[in-house]
């Protein structure tokens, strides 16, 4: 059986910050992802800034992607209110994003297996991890960073896998010429909404969340996006007018915003294992690359310095993680509420309009500080 100093299962944005930054400081890591590389992800493809200085400092490139300044945000009935975003962000796609970040992880020195990680058990300060295929490595520390659902949370006993998760998100690429310069539009329809932005190609990405209750009259995405998302003027110019790339969007289903642990049976959990923001907030991926880099520089304490244990470790860690990610989860679930409300959202818009302000300080609600380098 390989022995590793770190085993990282999930090779998504999280698991991959994580492996670069042990990497880079010359760590022995694996990750052991179970799809390949690039592959399109669903997501709104809207990276907030915060972020970039240390991408930059972990090697990642991204002077192509799309910079990104307003936020456009629409009621069903196409009520807009237009903002500067405090901080601003970058649209590119996660076909392009996560595999930059793969390669970059290559480069530094990290190790990779594809296949589907099926068992983990820990004993004797050991995890021990088999797969799919029957590969089995050993690794004093685990990072979970397998998303938002995997059958991990099952395999774990996790309690939220049983909860109901209701939400299903659909993502498209359109080629889309009067989509507004710079500019993220986030545009409600009955039971969800939908991201707009463009990515480094130019290309429209088009991703949205909608609540299965909704959904389920319809049962089909053709049907639900002309008799539901339509309904908004802003989407229904981008769906008539605009050329859809992908032979038909992708889809995941299952998806929940339920509190989760950030330390599970030994487990660091980073990314959306930890807990998955509402896409609303377009900070999911910050926070997953995030939490990627506070678990790398706490392994590294551990690592190295023999009086940090791994109680320390699994401590500072969950300190780390609700300190900095606690309020933006709560933020994000009251505004999603509020813009799926129609009255509510009605007043929301009226309020927002009259204070720049208060739109401003909302939005830095739910965002972190500039991470600083390594
Ligand atoms: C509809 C929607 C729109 C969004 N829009 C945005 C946005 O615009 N901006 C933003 O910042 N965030 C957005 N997000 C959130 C963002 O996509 C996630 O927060 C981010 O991708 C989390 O990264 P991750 O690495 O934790 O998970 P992922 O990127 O999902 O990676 C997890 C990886 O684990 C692998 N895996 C799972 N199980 C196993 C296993 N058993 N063995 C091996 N590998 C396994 C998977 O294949 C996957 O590659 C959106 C989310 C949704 C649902």
């Amino acid at each position: 059986m390989k022995n590793y100093e770190v085993v990282v299962i999930g090779g998504g944005l999280a698991g991959l910050t994580a492996a670069i930054h042990l990497g880079m400081t010359k760590k022995k890591v694996l990750v052991i992802e179970k799809n390949n590389y690039p592959s399109h992800k669903v997501c709104g493809e809207y990276v907030s800034v915060e972020v970039l200085p240390y991408l930059n400092k972990l090697g990642i490139e991204l002077s192509d992607a799309a910079e990104i300044k307003k936020l456009q945000l629409s009621t069903v009935a196409g009520r807009l209110l237009s903002a500067e975003l405090p901080l601003g962000g970058i649209g590119i796609s996660r076909y392009a994003l996560d595999f930059r970040f793969y390669n970059r992880a290559i480069q530094a020195g990290v190790e990779f297996i594809f296949d589907t990680v099926t068992e983990i058990a820990f004993s004797d300060n050991c995890f021990k991890i088999n797969t799919q295929l029957g590969r089995q490595v050993s690794s004093p520390i685990a990072i979970g960073a397998f998303g938002k659902r995997s059958s991990l949370d099952k395999l774990l006993k996790r309690p939220h896998f049983d909860r109901p998760a209701p939400w299903l998100g659909v993502k498209t690429h359109i080629r889309f010429n009067k989509h507004p310069v710079n500019t993220v539009g986030v545009h409600a329809f009955r039971g969800g909404y939908g991201g707009v932005s463009k990515t480094e190609s130019g290309i429209v990405n088009f991703c949205y969340l909608a609540h299965y209750n909704e959904f389920k009259k319809f049962g089909n995405i053709d049907d639900f996006n002309s008799e539901v998302v339509c309904e908004n003027p802003f989407l229904s110019e981008l769906l008539t007018k605009g050329e859809p790339l992908f032979s038909k969007p992708l889809s995941i289903a299952q998806i929940s915003f339920e509190n989760k642990k950030a330390v599970e049976h030994h487990i660091l959990m980073c990314g959306d294992a930890a807990g998955l923001i509402h896409p609303l907030c377009g900070n999911g991926m910050a926070m997953a690359i995030h939490s990627g880099k506070i678990a790398a520089t706490l392994i590294c304490r551990y690592l190295e310095e023999p009086s940090f244990s791994r109680a320390n470790l699994e401590k500072e860690y969950r300190i780390a993680w609700k300190s900095q990610f606690s309020g933006r989860l709560w933020w994000g679930r009251k505004l999603q509420s509020l813009l799926l409300n129609p009255s509510l959202s009605n007043s929301l818009f009226h309020l927002f309009s009259s204070s720049r302000r208060l739109t401003t300080s909302v939005i830095r609600k739910t965002h972190g500080k500039t991470l600083e380098a390594l």
